[in-house]
């Protein structure tokens, strides 16, 4: 199994499969305590016990998982000329599923437990005793992942439909209809973000594998015979954009799959793998998809999927390469690898050093007290500031706490108003990673934050003081 380093040199080889070196990393357990603490993830139906394996984003969540999609969207179609955006319906023609083989292998072979009837993934077990009661096991049989309903009011074979396991077909079939309106020609991509839902057999650890999911994937069509190239290209391309947005680059790697172990549609495949807490797990999964999809689709929907090469003056049926992430699995890697415990002034801090452009919010208003002098001004700075970043107002507790909070939530700036901003009308800005303090007067502010999201370093100029704390 070869591996490529991020320059897309064929590295050492080595076998990772099995892998399950703990890393010295921050538990789960922790991140997840976290995530409650702070609003970006709970337990569904909680007041009801919650759902196994279903999960709710809270207001820090909801930001970071748009935060994520928006910059995946950016990168993917906003940027770039070759790739256009579309959206489709989750539940889809039943024959599209049949088509694309989940109807026949999107299946796991499981046994069960004769007394306690508890389903295990046969591969997964050590021995033949069940692991919940020690019960003797059936013979393993063929169980599908995909969710079953019925469309219409009537419940019978006819009418029943899928939740998609995936985003990808709604590309294949519309293949066709992006090419003609778009009126581009190959490469094209499609790219789609939505849900997916598989009735996982062992979901777990967290956001990590769960039965409802959101996808990020794009169908990238190319000219049989440059998929090689283009399929080098995107697995670049998508690690990049990890360490791009924060992740620090010895917690990726890439790992190509074994022959043995390629889904049937595929010709070649890398994963993007993330060090979780529970080891080297996927994170993306990069395909090389020949022309299996639109094959099948042609041979299923009775409809000719060739696409016309005017410059080549010849007709093909295109390869596809597809980069498919998921927006959970994603988010949980981004709060993993922003997560820091640090000491200062004899106390533990815990801050998400996240990406300014993921941040759930940009910036915090903090008027020193709640002082009724001080919060017209810090009304009004809050009020200027919030149509232009995501903003929060925080004026309980001592201000030490509430900088411990911003931390925990990974706000890059804290704008603390004090009574020195009457008479002078300047503020301090407070920067998350350094914890250092420059002065800026309120009439600069906007523009100073701005620049420092984008990325220009956090120090003192001339034309500001630095105040000590
Ligand atoms: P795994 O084997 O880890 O469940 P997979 O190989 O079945 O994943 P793909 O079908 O390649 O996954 O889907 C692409 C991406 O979608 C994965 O890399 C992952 O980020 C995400 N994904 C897939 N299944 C789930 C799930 N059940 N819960 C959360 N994310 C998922």
């Amino acid at each position: 199994m070869a591996l490529l380093t991020p320059t897309g040199k064929a590295g050492k080889l080595r076998s990772f499969r099995g892998d399950t070196k703990m890393p010295d990393k921050v538990d789960m357990e922790k991140i997840v305590s976290l995530c409650k603490r702070r609003g970006f993830v709970f337990p569904s139906s909680e007041i009801y016990g919650g759902l196994g394996s279903c999960w709710d984003y809270g207001p820090m969540g909801v930001e970071l998982k748009r935060n994520i999609k928006n910059a995946w969207w950016r990168a993917i179609v906003q940027e770039r000329n070759d790739v256009v955006g579309i959206e489709t319906s989750i539940m889809m023609h039943p024959r599209v599923w049949k088509a694309s083989g989940h109807v026949d292998s999107f299946a796991d072979p499981l046994v069960e437990c004769k007394s306690c009837h508890l389903r295990w993934r046969a591969s997964e077990l050590e021995d033949q005793k069940c692991p919940q009661c020690n019960g003797e096991l059936t013979e393993p049989r063929m169980f599908n992942l995909m969710f079953k309903t019925f469309m219409g009011p009537v419940e019978e074979e006819a009418s029943t439909v899928y939740l998609r396991p995936e985003t990808a077909q709604g590309m294949f079939v519309n293949f066709e209809n992006a090419v003609t309106t778009s009126r581009k020609k190959l490469p094209l991509g499609i790219a789609q973000m939505g849900k997916s839902f598989r009735n996982e057999i062992t979901p777990g650890n967290f956001i990590f594998r769960t039965r409802e999911f959101e996808h990020m994937e794009l169908e990238y069509f190319v000219k049989p015979g440059t998929d090689e190239v283009w399929f080098d290209y995107w697995v670049k391309d998508r690690f990049a954009w990890y360490v791009n947005l924060g992740i620090r680059e010895e917690n990726l790697r890439l790992r190509q799959h074994e022959k043995d172990e390629l889904a049937h549609y595929a010709r070649n495949c890398y994963d993007i793998e993330y060090l979780f807490p529970m080891g080297w797990s996927e994170l993306e999964g990069i395909a090389n998809r020949g022309d299996y999809d639109l094959r099948q689709h042609t041979k299923f929907g009775n409809k000719d999927l060739s696409y016309y090469d005017a410059e080549a003056n010849e007709h093909y049926v295109p390869y596809v390469i597809e980069p498919s992430a998921g927006v959970d699995r994603t988010l949980l890697a981004f709060l993993i690898d922003a997560y820091h415990e640090e000491t200062v002034e004899k106390e533990t801090r815990v801050v998400l050093r996240f990406h300014p452009s993921l941040a759930p919010m940009k910036v915090a208003v903090l008027p020193l007290s709640r002082n009724e002098k001080l919060t017209p001004l810090a009304k009004e700075v809050y009020n200027n500031l919030c149509p232009r970043f995501m903003t929060c107002y925080d004026d309980s507790q001592s201000i030490g706490r509430r900088y411990r909070r911003q931390d925990e939530i990974g706000t890059p700036y804290c704008v603390t108003i004090d009574f020195e901003s009457l008479e002078d009308h300047q503020v301090t800005i407070r920067d998350r990673d350094s914890l250092a303090q420059i002065r800026v007067p309120i009439e600069q502010l906007e523009k100073t934050l701005e620049s420092k999201l984008k990325g220009e370093p956090f120090e003192a100029t001339p034309l500001w003081t630095t105040r000590q704390k």
